[in-house]
């Protein structure tokens, strides 16, 4: 049973605190993500609270 993994991506998702945003398509994915899992581009950025990356 592996069903922890999913309620961390729901808690994280539902508190949008962690996560990346593919600057292709807009799609959310897991801040784990490397490539976009819609249209598996690498241009994803980390949508973090509090933080500004110049
Ligand atoms: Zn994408």
């Amino acid at each position: 049973m592996s069903h922890i993994d999913l309620e961390d991506l729901e808690i994280a998702y539902r508190h949008r605190l962690h996560y990346k945003v593919c600057r292709d398509c807009g799609a959310k994915n897991p801040l784990k993500a490397i490539k976009c899992r819609r249209c598996r581009g690498k241009n994803l950025r980390a949508k973090k609270k509090g933080t500004i990356k110049k």
